[in-house]
Order: C-alpha cells, then sequence, then structure tokens
C-alpha cells in the first residue's frame, strides 16, 4: 500500500481590502481534519453550504479507483471566502498545522495540496509557496501535485517546489471535482511508478485581457479547447491557462500557461509556449464597460416585462465579495433608495456593527441607524436608513443576518461576508425572486448558473471600490504590465520570472 496525503489551505486575497481574514473565518466556513475529513470527502458535501463535491472529492474518487494500492490520508481542509490578505497569526497557525498533521500521519508516499493559487498574507510573500516549501520538509522528496483555480497566480518558487500543479479548465467554475481527480491520477501514477511528469510554463507580464474570460465564448474557448485536445490526445497529462486574480500583490503577476507531459519536457515547452502565444495574442480584448448606478437603475426600470417574468440581476462588480471585497459598500444601495423608488429590490450589506444594534430588537420593531461603510471607509460612507425588521436569522457562512424593509427595498445585512452568488442568500430569509424588480449580487460570474430560472436581464454596475478593474494598478509590480503599461514583448520578462536571465536588467517599476 502506498500512502497519499491529502490537504487543502484555500481562500483568494484581494490585496485592497482592508479586511484581514483570520482564523475565526476558515473555522466559521469550512474546516476538517482527519476522519472528518475522509468523510466529507468520500461521501459528501465536502464544504458545506458550498459544494457537495470539489476537489477532495475528485481525490478520494482516484484513490478509490486504485483502492488496492494506494491509501488517502487526510490531513485537513481550511477554506474561507474571498476577502483581505490573511493575518499573519491565521498563515502561520494554518501552515502548523498543516505540518503538524503531516508529522503525525507518519510515512507518507506522496501528497495532493489543494491551494487557491491567490492568497496573500500580511507580510509574507507568496505565501502558497512557503506552504509547499513547508510541507515539502515533511514529506521530503516524495511526488507533490498541487491543484489551483485558474485565477491563481504562478511563480517561480511554487513551480520547483510542486511535482506537477494544475489548474481549473472552467470559467464559471463547475469542474472542481474533475480536477482534484486529475490531480489525484497523476499522483497516483507518480507514487507507483507509472507516470514521469516533466512541467513547463511560461508567464506573461499581464493581468487583464481575454475579453470576458468565460471558457465557452470567444475569445478564450478556443485556448479552453487547445488544452482539453491536449489531454484527450495524451499529448499532456495536463494543461493550463491561469488568468489570475488581478487584486493579488505578488510583483510577478501575471498570467500564465503550464503544460505536463509524462516525461516528453520538449512536448511540455512546447505547449506551453503555444498556449501562451495565444493568450498573448487576446490581450487587447478587455473585461466590458460597465454603466453607472443610475444609469444601471433606468436601464432596469425600462425592462418592465422582462421584471414581470423574472428579475434583473444586478451584480456589484466594484464591490465583488467573491473577489475579496468586504462587501460593505454603500454606492449601489444609495443609489438604489434614491433612484428606484416602485421598483422591489433586494438587496446585501455587510455590517457587523449594525448587526450588533439591531440583533436585540424584535421582527417588526421600526429602527433608524447608518449601514455599511464601516469595514472600508475610504471607499463608501455609511448610509442613514430608516426601516422595519422584516426577518432575524442565524445563517452558517454569512452569521447573524437582519432583514430590513426600507421603503422599497429589503436590505439583508450579514456579520459575516455577504457573499451574494446562489439565490438561496434571499430565499433563506423568505424573499421570493419571484416577487422581485431588481436582485443584488455580488459576484462576477456564478451567480449566471444559479440565478438561470429567475434572471431575465443582467446589468453589470460600476461605482467605487476594492474590484473595479483598474483599481489592480496601484498596486506593485515588476515591470510595465498589461493593459496598465505598454507591454511590446513578454519574452524578456518571462525569462526573467522563470530564472533563465538576470533580473538586474529588468530594474523595478512602480506606479503608485
Ligand atoms: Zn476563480
Amino acid at each position: 500500500m502506498k500512502r497519499i496525503a491529502f490537504a487543502r489551505i484555500a481562500q483568494e486575497t484581494n490585496a485592497l481590502s482592508p479586511v484581514a481574514t483570520t482564523l475565526h473565518d476558515f473555522e466559521g466556513s469550512h474546516y476538517l481534519e482527519g476522519e472528518d475529513l475522509l468523510r466529507a470527502a468520500d461521501r459528501g458535501p465536502e464544504v458545506e453550504g458550498f459544494f457537495k463535491r470539489a476537489e477532495l472529492a475528485g481525490f478520494a474518487t482516484a484513490a478509490r479507483a486504485r483502492k488496492a494500492e494506494i491509501e488517502p490520508v487526510p490531513i485537513l481542509s481550511a477554506w474561507a471566502s474571498s476577502g483581505g490578505p490573511l493575518s499573519k497569526e491565521c498563515f502561520e497557525a494554518l501552515e502548523e498545522r498543516v505540518v503538524e498533521g503531516l508529522r503525525k500521519a507518519g510515512p507518507i508516499d506522496g501528497m495532493y495540496f489543494c491551494l487557491h493559487g491567490a492568497m496573500g498574507a500580511a507580510g509574507i510573500a507568496d505565501p502558497e509557496s512557503r506552504l509547499l516549501r513547508s510541507v515539502r520538509a515533511v514529506i521530503g522528496n516524495v511526488p507533490l501535485v498541487v491543484s489551483h483555480d485558474l485565477h491563481g497566480n504562478l511563480t517561480r518558487a511554487r513551480v520547483e517546489a510542486a511535482d506537477a500543479i494544475v489548474a481549473y479548465q472552467t470559467n464559471p467554475h463547475r469542474d472542481h471535482a474533475r480536477i482534484g481527480e486529475k490531480a489525484g491520477r497523476i499522483a497516483i501514477g507518480t507514487v507507483l511508478g507509472e507516470l514521469r511528469p516533466t512541467m513547463a510554463w511560461r508567464t506573461l507580464p499581464m493581468i487583464l485581457g481575454g475579453g470576458k474570460t468565460i471558457d465557452f465564448l470567444a475569445p478564450m474557448r478556443a485556448v479552453f479547447k487547445r488544452m482539453r485536445r491536449a489531454e484527450k490526445k495524451s499529448e499532456a497529462l495536463a494543461a493550463s491557462t491561469f488568468m489570475v486574480h488581478p487584486w493579488n500583490d505578488d510583483p510577478a503577476l501575471g498570467w500564465s500557461t503550464v503544460a505536463i507531459t509524462d516525461g516528453d519536457h520538449a512536448a511540455a515547452e512546447r505547449l506551453a509556449d503555444e498556449l501562451a502565444e495565444m493568450c498573448w495574442e487576446r490581450r487587447h480584448l478587455q473585461p466590458p464597460e460597465f454603466p453607472s448606478a443610475e444609469e444601471a437603475i433606468s436601464e432596469a426600470r425600462a425592462a418592465g416585462v422582462r421584471r414581470r417574468l423574472g428579475c434583473v440581476t444586478m451584480a456589484d462588480a466594484s464591490d465583488v465579495v467573491t473577489a475579496g471585497a468586504p462587501g460593505d459598500s454603500t454606492h449601489l444601495l444609495r443609489a438604489l433608495l434614491e433612484h428606484g423608488s416602485g421598483l422591489l429590490t433586494y438587496a446585501a450589506v455587510r455590517d457587523p456593527s449594525a448587526i450588533a444594534t439591531l440583533w436585540p430588537q424584535q421582527v417588526g420593531d421600526h429602527v433608524a441607524l447608518s449601514i455599511g461603510g464601516t469595514l472600508d471607509p475610504a471607499r463608501s460612507r455609511p448610509l442613514p436608513v430608516a426601516g422595519k425588521i422584516a426577518g432575524r436569522f442565524e445563517r452558517h457562512g454569512f452569521g447573524k443576518t437582519i432583514v430590513l424593509a426600507v421603503e422599497h427595498m429589503r436590505i439583508v445585512i450579514t456579520d459575516g461576508p455577504s457573499m451574494v452568488m446562489r439565490p438561496s442568500f434571499y430565499t433563506d430569509v423568505g424573499l421570493s425572486l419571484w416577487k422581485a424588480d431588481i436582485v443584488v449580487v455580488k459576484n462576477f460570474f456564478p451567480f449566471l448558473m444559479f440565478f438561470l430560472p429567475y434572471n431575465r436581464k443582467t446589468i453589470f454596475v460600476r461605482t467605487h471600490g476594492t474590484t473595479d478593474f483598474d483599481a489592480a494598478f496601484q498596486l506593485r509590480f515588476d515591470g510595465p504590465m498589461h493593459p496598465r503599461d505598454t507591454v511590446d514583448d513578454w519574452r524578456a520578462r518571462d525569462h526573467q520570472r522563470r530564472g533563465l536571465a538576470s533580473a538586474s536588467s529588468a530594474g523595478t517599476f512602480a506606479q503608485v
């Protein structure tokens, strides 16, 4: 029997958010160890309230297929909502626990480590590569296979620390389990001596491009098709394209591509290069421009029939909680209150201090207070409202929740992350989506799938916040960065970042 350890530490960081991610955020969302983790991976739900089956269930499937030869060894699984950087204490506690778990597990023959790929931690550069080095120090020179979200950022340190790195091949993401299974098969094959994975990669000085970056739509469809074809025809064990989380603060941020073959390094180099060229060709296709809140509200008002048949879904693109924003922005709320009269609107805001004020009250009580604008006071100001408490709930993942009826609005105030991505965020507190005219979400892509039955029109709204695309331009980079700067050629930076050329010719480059 060969023993393969498996673990997850996953969070996506928005470096611009002032709201630190703490151990409490992980333990309150998803945290499992040992037998509990093995059971969750085997039978589900893997991440309660969010995923029935995700990467670790996929890994468990791969291990079951070889159960006479492979024993999966559960270490820990910790997941928190996207948010600000992990506090140093939080990062070090998780690191310590995974290292300790591996020590206690005894000798192992390989490991699968599920990481988001865009995690940040206060005062620690590239924290995920540090995790890889820390586990490597315990497991020694056995196969270490890593999976990332395709919004992860690949670095030289990670490529050097891992034997194989694979990423989702769908955006919006719907292949978590498939990727875990793929990583599992590579780990198992390598441990059993059937595979000899060799990995090649390229990195581009580019943080935005590829239009809407949806895997089944142009212009990225061809790139995803190429990767799947390479895997199907056994040209590669795995092919990945990382489109990064642009609000990560690694100076060497940028899209990258990875190809893993079974022993044929030249073929891996060729495929990684081909994919990088395909991405670079698509760099000028930028994400669409979004209307202002006032424009969006009049568009919604004009969509009369569509509102009657379902609802208009408004994505608060400047405060996308699932991309790490604080979720306390009041810009869209204020505009909806001022300009949306007569339109029944559901909206959300995270405000722990408002919850502290409202929690002792009863349903039906009339209240007047300010909401929002407290977690990130530099980007939006508190909004004074008067209304009636229409609901009071304690919910997994969101924490204490108050529904406040204010004129034509139903505002769902949460103590925890206001992660509005699924209809259940509203329906679980008694708000029927069939009755609403406008429903606000704080998500970029997955809501499009989840809201399909109700949604008759989607409007992305730009106000001002940590998930504005150009907000990423204030971060520090290791040189000119597309599309903020003009970049003529990607190869010189790729060579420096991969350690093939001296960095001295690059100098440093920053714009604040
Ligand atoms: Zn992602």
